[in-house]
């Protein structure tokens, strides 16, 4: 039975998966085809309930031997002939020399004739198949429902195998396509699926058209761990119980729960010990290294992604150029700067408005990246000269007021473009960590060349962002007089931000990216933080044929 499909496909699928099939072709695509993962509350609390069968336990003398089966846990089974492998949770002796497999389950016990639902009934068949296939007598099983605390028998009929034997036949069909099954449309399943923050279900189902219907809030991911930053030089930076310590001079400063940590961000001199690094890896956390003077430098994070078919993409799709992508990404970012200007600048400079308008048609219909280029180039020069009047003032800060007629930086000449360029740092890094976490190449762009190390694809999706969180942010700090003249230093005619002001700048990133917005498609309130991550998987969602188009994330 096993691979007469395609010998790409293994020869052995594991009954988990036939469980994942049954529930959503798609889940089951992207966890065994495409190997991507993600927890929420039920895996967590489902592997929770399950560790009582998790070791193994007990003999499992086959029917020909002497001694009696007795009871078996967490028992490896698998059979070339069916195509299954599995690991039987708990499998006791029946009446009459037969076993019987136990499998559990965290939830209540559904009230269905059935006994249980499609996905759970049918793994458990698979597992009864493969012991069938062992030599023992077994014509049912059990579930057993944590929540319930009871068991449910579910017998082995003839209905119940042809269906179980069916699923595996499509199941293997449906992997040896190569692309994953469309997302399932409005169903009541995916707000439950742990996979639903990056399958997008209703965002793709809505933007490929398959639904009038506004797409559901997304259900919040491991949203609660946020950026760890560490500005204070000459600190270590270690683990110890379970939580990120950080020291200085043996003294402890401060600790912080490693499930509470996105990412961790060293600034300048500051030591990671090898053994939070490890761990960080393993959980997927990557640390993110600055110079002192906040130049984003890169960062170190576990193995790269297993979604190697988003990358092949990429890949094509950049060597044709990309223009359609750069388009959207440079259109976007032109309307967002215009509603900056449009809301904040005092008096209200309406060619200049009317222009960035223009400007951003023209991108949107450009011929050519180069073309886009000059177009990108005019609407920065109109929207810098506009940007002091959004200023309420910056006189007093050093390098007096903000020149606009050059963007300067390395070192900056004046606060505003130290701010500025602090931000934008801080942007690429959050796209970048993005960017990779989906599974792309950060440095592989459509819109910038990847030159001198440059993370392009983070730049390409930041453009769109630079107004709305960058500066954006920069207006709030100056205009609320969140930042003074001894925020910043001058060296050599170069300024930049003192610990403390890049302190008070980090916090108002953080705060940025915490803001929620609401979401000019999909309708619902979510924050910037989420809506970077959206954006990224709804790129992958380009670069995979899911969707045609890629959609900028603009604000009115
Ligand atoms: S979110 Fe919905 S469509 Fe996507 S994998 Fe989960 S169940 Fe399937």
């Amino acid at each position: 039975m096993a691979g007469d499909t395609d010998t790409d496909v293994p020869e052995l699928v594991p009954a988990r998966m036939l469980n994942e099939f049954c529930y959503c072709p798609r889940l089951f695509f992207l966890e065994w085809v495409q190997s991507r993962f993600a927890d929420n509350t039920d895996t967590v609390e489902g592997a929770w309930a399950h560790r009582a069968v998790d070791r193994e336990e007990g003999r499992a003398p086959l029917p020909d031997d002497e001694e009696p089966f007795k009871v078996a846990r967490s028992l490896s089974l698998s059979s070339p002939n069916l195509g299954i492998v599995a690991k039987a949770d708990l499998v006791e002796a029946g009446a009459d020399g037969k076993v019987v497999p136990v499998d559990h389950k965290k939830g209540r016990a559904p009230d269905l004739a059935e006994g249980a639902w499609e996905p759970e009934r049918v793994q458990l068949c698979a597992v009864g198949l493969l012991l069938q296939e062992a030599g023992y007598d077994c014509d049912h099983g059990m579930l057993y429902f944590a929540a319930s605390r009871r068991r449910v028998r579910i017998d082995f009929d003839e209905d119940l195998i042809q269906l179980t034997t069916s699923r595996l036949h499509q199941l293997r069909e449906v992997a040896a396509e190569g692309t994953p099954p469309p997302p399932l449309v409005d169903s009541p399943k995916c707000p439950r699926c742990s996979l639903v923050g990056l399958c997008l279900p209703d965002e793709t189902n809505v933007l490929a058209e398959r639904t009038n219907r506004t797409a559901r809030r997304l259900m919040p991911g491991a949203d609660d761990a946020r950026p760890l930053h560490v500005t204070e030089q000459g600190t270590w930076v270690t683990k110890s119980k379970g939580r990120v310590v950080i020291s200085k001079d043996r003294e402890r400063l401060a600790s912080v729960r490693l499930i509470d940590v996105s990412q961790l961000c060293v600034h300048g001199s500051v030591q990671v010990s090898t053994q939070l690094l490890r761990e960080l890896m393993a959980e997927d956390v990557p640390v993110c290294f600055f110079s002192y003077g906040g130049w984003f430098s890169g960062m170190a994070h576990g193995l790269p992604s297993k979604h190697v078919e988003l990358r092949r993409q990429q890949v094509i799709v950049a060597a044709q150029g990309g223009l359609a992508i750069a388009r959207r990404v440079i259109e976007g970012k032109i309307r967002n700067s215009r509603t900056l200007v449009r809301r904040n600048a005092r008096p209200k400079p309406d060619t200049t408005i009317g222009s960035l308008k223009v400007l951003a048609d023209q991108a949107a219909e450009a011929a050519s990246v180069e073309t886009l280029l000059g177009i990108e180039g005019a609407a920065a020069r109109l929207y810098f000269e506009a940007f002091p009047t959004m200023l309420k003032s910056s006189g007093d800060l050093p390098g007096g007021l903000f020149d606009f007629a050059q963007r300067n930086r390395r070192p900056p000449r004046d606060a505003i473009n130290c701010l500025l360029s602090y931000g934008y740092s801080l942007l690429t890094k959050e796209l970048t960590v993005t960017t990779l976490a989906v599974g792309f190449d950060p440095y592989l762009g459509f819109y910038h060349r990847p030159r001198y190390g440059r993370p392009a694809l983070a730049l390409d999706l930041a453009e769109e962002f630079r107004p709305l969180v960058v500066e954006s942010m920069v207006l709030t700090l100056v205009n609320n007089g969140e930042l003074g003249p001894s925020d910043f230093v001058v060296r050599a005619g170069g300024v930049s931000l003192t610990r403390e002001g890049r302190r008070t700048v980090t916090r108002a990133f953080e705060r940025r990216l915490d803001t929620e917005v609401t979401h000019p498609i999909f309708k619902y309130r979510i924050t910037y933080r989420r809506v970077l991550e959206v954006q990224a998987r709804l790129l992958g969602a380009l670069l995979l044929g899911e969707i045609d188009e890629y959609v900028a994330f603009v604000t009115r």
